[in-house]
């Protein structure tokens, strides 16, 4: 039976980083994904040329409907919330905008993020509330938040720290960032859509590099092919109300 999930990040890009191999997996199994996100991604770093922040929004949406596509999604839902302030917008309000986009869509599942926003981000911070609120105005659509595996996260930070002229890594950030394993409700089998899920993160060809130096998507790459599998092979979620323990598919709770 086909369901649909909406998935609901912060910025452009959180969707393949976090999820892109889940997103193109439901795809690839017949379900319906929608992704909406709550900011343009505006204030992100940019490469050289695209120094505009309106400009780099334009950018940053088109980019996203084109790892919408690599991934297989149906549709993308753009809130319209400040980029680095989203914060400032409130609870109610970003959730009964999720809500009404949950309720026309006929969402049977809708993703979050963890409550430490997975690497404490203001925006993701407040994505994280936002979804918890609107998993209170919807009659009990299920909601899975987003993750990574912490013990595992922190094994791949202390591998990519020991290489030599690596970038610097907040290890001390991790250890309180995403989720002990012994809280996760799903691990998700993505390893065949590993290529998907890098055509996704390719298509937001502005964040590839930074002023700021290395980026996310660069520290996979340099991660040793194990961990690196491992890490881009594997998505987590939580689900919110179920008990821990981890099932492989994301709609086991909608059968
Ligand atoms: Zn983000």
């Amino acid at each position: 039976m086909p369901f649909t999930l909406v998935a609901f990040h912060a910025h452009p890009d959180d969707e393949s980083l976090l999820m892109g191999g889940s997103i193109a997996r439901a795809c690839a199994e017949g379900h319906r994904v929608v992704l909406v996100t709550a900011t343009d991604g505006a204030a992100g770093l940019a490469q050289a040329g695209t120094t505009e922040s309106g400009d780099l929004g334009r950018r940053r949406l088109a980019e996203l409907e084109a790892a919408a596509a690599a991934l297989g999604a149906a549709r993308v839902v753009h809130l319209g919330y400040p980029d680095g302030r989203f914060g400032d917008c409130g609870t109610e309000e970003p959730a009964q905008a999720l809500a009404k986009v949950l309720e026309q869509e006929g969402a049977d599942l809708f993703t979050g993020y963890d409550p430490s926003g997975g690497y404490g981000h203001p925006d993701h911070v407040h994505l994280h509330r936002v979804a918890r609120a609107a998993a209170r105005l919807t009659d009990g659509v299920p909601l899975l938040e987003a993750t990574l595996d912490r013990a595992l996260l922190l094994r791949a930070a202390r591998l990519v720290a020991a290489v030599p002229g690596a970038p610097p890594v907040d290890v001390a950030r991790l250890r309180s960032g995403y989720l002990p394993r012994a809280e996760l409700t799903h691990q998700v089998d993505v390893r065949p859509f590993v290529a998907a899920k890098i055509a996704g993160l390719a298509a937001h060809a502005s964040q590839g590099t930074g002023s700021r130096g290395v980026r996310t998507v660069t520290l996979l790459r340099r991660l040793p092919g194990p961990i690196a599998r491992r890490v881009l092979g594997r998505e987590w979620f939580r689900e919110v109300g179920v008990a821990p323990g981890l099932r492989d598919d994301l709609f086991a709770s909608c059968r």
